[in-house]
C-alpha cells in the first residue's frame, strides 16, 4: 500500500507492506513518526473528524478532540447531524460528550453567527 504521511507538511510517500512473517515494513519515511503512522494506518487507522453545522442564525465548526477509528467516521457525522442545542456556545465548548462511546468529545472550534 502506498500512502502519504500526514504527520507533518512534508508529506513523505510511504510504502507499507506486510511480510510473510506478519511483520509490517514501512519505507519512504524520513522520520520515525512516518514509520509509526504507516503501521497504524494498516492496523487500526484513525481520523480526526471535522464538520460544520447550523447553529442559531449561522454555523458552528466542530471537530473530534482526538482521532477516532476510521470505521466510525460516518456514524460520528450522523450523530453530529442529529444533535441540537439551544445552549450558548463558544469555541472550546464540548458539543457532544463521548461520541459513540469512544471517549472522545466533539468540541466547538469556531462560531459564525450573525
Ligand atoms: S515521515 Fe516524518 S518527515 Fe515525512 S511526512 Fe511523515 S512526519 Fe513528516
Amino acid at each position: 500500500m502506498e500512502l502519504t504521511c500526514i504527520m507533518c507538511p512534508v508529506g513523505c510517500t510511504l510504502k507499507v507492506t506486510k511480510q510473510k512473517n506478519g511483520e509490517i515494513l514501512v519505507t519512504g519515511n524520513s522520520c520515525p513518526r512516518g514509520h509509526e503512522y504507516g503501521i497504524k494506518e494498516v492496523t487500526s487507522p484513525e481520523r480526526i473528524v471535522t464538520t460544520v453545522k447550523k447553529y442559531k442564525s449561522g454555523t458552528i465548526s466542530l471537530k473530534t478532540e482526538k482521532p477516532i477509528p476510521k470505521g466510525l467516521v460516518d456514524s460520528c457525522l450522523i450523530e453530529i447531524s442529529k444533535a441540537s442545542t439551544n445552549q450558548e456556545l463558544k469555541a472550546g465548548d464540548v458539543f457532544i460528550k463521548d461520541i459513540l462511546n469512544t471517549g472522545v468529545n466533539i468540541i466547538v472550534t469556531s462560531l459564525n453567527v450573525n
